[in-house]
């Protein structure tokens, strides 16, 4: 059980109102941490902090800036099994999973942004009498808002580019899931990083995150989370006109052709439904398959989900921990009844898993796999964030295209099939921002990331974030010697 604090000006301290709010393992029901419950006024605090810091840092040349990124990262990887452990503990997901996903990419991160910056080159345009230096500058105070599902991986995402372009952070991340955001605080503190550069302020979305997004010196915020929240963030800071990029939900497509190896790719599909619970922004909670191999396809599936194994994510054996919590839990079987209602039949799961004594009040639920429903209802088009995959059928190729583009989301879409050529031809009609083709959450930290529709607005991703945390700005320089 620990205190955390909140991290502003180079210090560890409570919030102004000295009010808390309880963390939870959300496996075992334990309470593992209090954080600060922060108001504006902490907020107006780091945003003093980060004012005083803003000048000295903007100075640094990238390249000095990319060795302090560097000198985290490699502070975060002598704490590797922390990360993984913190990280398992307070998000219910098993610790395989936050090993090799979790605290190796927030690693990852760090090195890829201090080496892509370092060598970015910026652009000039030579006219006959003139020549154009385009420079990236920094934006100023970067507000960072992330959510609970891959805690350190996402925050981490944003402060690496965000730090190395120049910029000071508030970072506020998921009251849910705290305890690997203040690792970074303290590895943040343990290599010196100047101070007020770098600033860390927990409490409620609505009153600290808010309190982010409405303040008129932070100049930029970087959003992920819920398309709900997304909408009041984008109402708050347009009329701003700050910097937005939101990341938000899916409700993701995967299309099965007739050709597809089933045996050899059913693992890597039943990842893609039920990887972290499901609760990953890209998981593919919708599959489309063709009717020829509808049969064998679900047998397949259901084979091999009932394999995995679900419990003490602390196991090195195991592979779906908890949800996040028993609230989420509630929502997520609120879908398994609407299912029911809107004629679909589960053949796979739904119930809470019988778990020992430790793990009674866990979030636990089996992974559960739907049929019968129809591609437009309400189950089969809204995001529902837990361990439930809808199975449809389709003939031709154009209805598969339409069924996957007939949710308001937008995030990606995986395709698997021999024939690649026709697999690249249907990503191209698939109105996502992102498809795989054979294979899922298979990321190169260079491209672009993110959705379209109301999965989001903008890219992360390589120089897409080196450009959206810091302004690009023009000098156009005559000479005026003879
Ligand atoms: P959420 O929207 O509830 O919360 C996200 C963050 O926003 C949290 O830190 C929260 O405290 C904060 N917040 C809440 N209200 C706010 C407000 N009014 N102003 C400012 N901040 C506020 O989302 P969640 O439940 O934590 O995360 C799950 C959602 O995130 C899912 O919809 C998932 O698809 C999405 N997600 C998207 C991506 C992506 O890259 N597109 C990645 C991961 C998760």
């Amino acid at each position: 059980m620990i205190n955390i604090q909140n991290y502003i000006n180079g210090k560890f301290i409570n919030s102004i109102n000295n009010e808390v709010i309880e963390n939870y393992n959300p496996a075992t029901g334990e309470e593992i941490a209090t954080i600060p419950r922060s108001s504006p006024k902490d907020i107006q605090n780091a945003v003093n902090a980060c004012e005083k810091a803003k000048l000295s840092w903007s100075k640094l040349s990238i390249s000095e800036r990319s060795k302090w990124l560097d000198k985290i990262a490699n502070e975060l990887e002598k704490r590797f099994e922390d990360v993984s452990k913190l990280e398992s503990i307070d998000t219910g997901k098993p610790i395989s999973l936050a090993r090799t996903v979790d605290a190796t990419r927030s690693v990852s991160n760090f090195r890829f942004f201090a080496n892509l910056a370092k060598n970015m080159k910026e652009k000039q345009f030579e006219m006959n009498d003139a020549m154009n230096n385009v420079i990236n500058k920094p934006v100023g105070i970067a507000g960072l808002i992330t959510p609970w599902n891959l805690p350190l991986y996402l925050l981490s995402w944003k402060v690496a580019p965000a730090l190395v372009m120049g910029n000071c952070i508030i970072a506020k991340p998921s009251e849910l899931t705290p305890m690997t955001a203040n690792l970074l605080a303290e590895i943040i503190d343990d290599v010196g990083l100047p101070k007020g550069v770098f600033n860390l302020v927990h409490g409620y979305g609505n009153e600290c995150g808010q309190a982010v997004v409405e303040h008129p010196e932070i100049n930029l915020i970087s959003f992920t989370g819920g398309t709900e929240t997304g909408k009041i963030v984008a109402k708050t800071a347009a009329p701003m006109f700050k910097k937005i990029s939101l990341e938000l939900g899916g409700k993701n497509a995967t299309i099965i052709l007739k050709d597809t190896d089933i045996k050899s790719n059913i693992k890597n599909i039943a990842k893609s439904a039920f990887l972290n619970q499901g609760q990953v922004c890209l998981c593919g909670s919708r599959i489309l398959v063709h009717e020829s191999i509808y049969s064998s396809f679900l047998e397949e599936l259901l084979k091999y989900v009932s394999t995995m194994k679900i419990g003490d994510p602390l196991n090195e054996d195991t592979q779906l921990g908890s949800l996040i919590s028993c609230e989420h839990r509630e929502k997520v079987e609120s879908y398994i009844k609407l299912a029911i209602e809107e004629g679909g039949e589960v053949v796979l799961g739904g119930e809470r898993p019988k778990l020992n004594e430790k793990f009674a009040n866990g979030a636990f639920l089996e992974p559960t796999v739907i049929i019968g429903l129809n591609h437009n209802s309400r189950t089969a088009t809204e995001e529902i964030f837990g361990p439930v995959v809808t199975i449809h059928k389709f003939n031709e190729i154009d209805d598969a295209i339409n069924i996957a583009n007939c949710t308001k989301y937008g995030l990606a879409a995986s395709i698997w099939t021999q024939d690649t050529n026709l697999g690249e031809s249907i990503a191209e009609r698939l109105d996502t921002g992102m498809v795989w083709i054979n294979c899922w959450l298979h990321r190169d930290l260079r491209v672009p990331f993110g959705g379209v529709k109301s999965s989001g607005l903008g890219r992360e991703g390589g120089l897409y974030s080196l450009q959206f945390f810091s302004e690009l700005q023009n000098i156009c320089t005559m000479d005026n010697t003879n």
